[in-house]
């Protein structure tokens, strides 16, 4: 069994920041203490340096195939892109192909994907579409596999869009079995009545496409989402939250201390419709639903943060070039060239999240280290049914372990990042802190600016129940 001393660091958590070795063993944390003395294949010099638990990025897309197109990053080079930005866990999703199958050969599908091909360990939630004839059953299995979260799109009708009635069935399973209902939270029916609005006056360039998705039409899908899961006694976790609007019913269900939680992303913190709606077809690489919001909107979204109204940041990482330059991913964004209803939707940034949230929640003096912990690890880990195995330095707990330097400076650039997109929408952000080494179950997987350990090491992670799984009503 191999073993990793790291000497001298800051440890931060969730609840604590102090200066203490760790001791790796294996793929575990086996002592924690001040200047520990122990035997170890390998010391790190950690002085100077946080040692943080590593990233867990809980909204992912790799390797995903639609109607539309391929994503351009892989489950190997979207693991190890997010490798380099600290991340050592993602969570995918499944998705039940409507009507055509059960969500459990979705599952299999999506398994026999990832299988050898991640660096860091990875879980997935199921989309669910539809719960007829016995998928129902098939849904409730799920748990039993590991995959203790369900995801609902209120919008895209007559693609993953579920009815009422199907979110209600859902939530009542989650309820029963531990799970948390992850929803995709837009009004679809309003959205699609508004884009063909927008077609009819000819207003189809990449930047109209926020027109048809209002704050509004957020707020009301996520109302809904809200109303729906109180009825079923389910806890409800509201995806890519985007608008301010959209925050108020969130922040009255947490004062009600109703089990509903939110993440937002980096693009909504980070950027701004002001920032791509004069960009022509480059506005494409921007479009995503919800779509990013005008400047004004983001201080919400910071506050949510700090407030606890917001308690996860991850990615919604989702990947296409802007130029069809890769024959075997076809045309990707450019596919909408003269029509945003045929662009893909997505924006990347899997490498990015930790280094923008540490700059603009840390840097910036908007909250301190243990929060960035706390919204980028522990949070997830806790809802996403991964504690303590990860989001934290524990003794027993994975060694998921970024060495983080706060001396670094940098910028993000597409030149120098590892996702396989030809383009950064953060390009030319100035970073002041960054992964000097990140550790994932034990293996150094990035050092010295390259990654290490064999392709497809990462693990699939069978998932227990969330940490705000509710008691069914008959047990309250
Ligand atoms: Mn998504």
């Amino acid at each position: 069994m191999s073993s990793i001393l790291i000497k001298g660091g800051r440890i931060v958590t969730a609840s604590d920041n102090y200066l203490a070795d760790v001791l790796v063993a294996g793929e575990k944390v086996s002592l924690i203490g001040n200047e520990l003395t122990c035997q170890a294949d390998r010391v790190i010099d950690a002085a100077g340096q946080l040692v943080i638990p590593g990233g867990i990025d809980v909204h992912t897309h790799l390797g995903m195939t639609d109607e539309k197109a391929i994503t351009a990053d892989s489950f190997a080079s979207g693991t190890t892109a997010a490798a380099f930005g600290g991340t050592t866990t993602i969570i995918d999703f499944a998705r039940q192909e409507r009507g055509i199958e059960s969500p459990l050969v979705a599952l299999d599908r999506r398994l026999a994907q990832a299988e050898g091909q991640c660096l860091i360990d990875y879980g997935f939630h199921m989309v669910v579409t539809s719960v007829a004839g016995a998928y129902l059953a098939d849904v409730a299995a799920l748990p039993e596999s590991g995959v203790t979260s369900f995801k609902l799109y209120l919008a895209y009708p007559g693609e993953v869009m579920v009815d009422d009635a199907t979110a209600f069935a859902v939530m009542q399973i989650a309820s029963r079995s531990g799970a948390i209902v992850m929803v995709h939270a837009e009004n679809g029916h309003i959205i699609a009545a508004l884009t063909n609005e927008l077609a009819q006056q000819g207003r189809l360039e990449a930047a109209d496409q926020a027109l048809a998705h209002p704050h509004l039409t957020e707020r009301e899908a996520v109302q809904r989402g809200i109303a729906l899961a109180e009825m079923a006694a389910a806890s409800i976790y509201i995806c890519h939250l985007s608008s301010h609007m959209a925050l108020e019913p969130i922040e009255n269900a947490r004062m009600k201390a109703l089990p509903v939680r939110a993440e937002t992303c980096p693009q909504y913190l980070f950027l701004a419709r002001e920032d791509y709606e004069a960009l022509g077809f480059d506005a494409a690489k921007y479009v995503c639903a919800p779509p990013i919001r005008e400047r004004a909107n983001q201080a919400y979204l910071w506050r949510g943060l700090v407030s606890d109204a917001i308690s996860v940041v991850s990615t919604d990482h989702c990947s296409y070039r802007l130029g069809g330059d890769v024959p075997e991913l076809g045309l990707q964004k450019a596919l909408g060239h003269d029509d945003f209803r045929k662009i893909p939707l997505g924006v990347p940034g899997i490498e990015n999240r930790m280094q923008l949230l540490y700059e603009g929640g840390v840097v910036a003096g908007r909250f301190d280290m243990s929060r960035f912990v706390e919204l980028v690890s522990t949070n997830p880990a806790k809802l996403f049914g991964l504690f303590p195995r990860k989001g934290t330095i524990e003794i027993g707990s994975d060694a998921d372990i970024v060495v983080w330097d706060p001396r670094h400076r940098g910028s993000i650039s597409a030149s120098s990042h590892h996702m396989n997109v030809d383009y950064n929408v953060y390009e030319g952000t100035t970073l002041h802190g960054s992964p000097s080494m990140v550790i994932s179950r034990g293996d150094v997987i990035i050092e010295g600016g390259e990654a290490h350990g064999k392709m497809g090491r990462g693990r699939f992670l069978a998932r227990g129940a969330s940490s705000v799984a509710t008691q069914s009503p008959l047990e309250r």
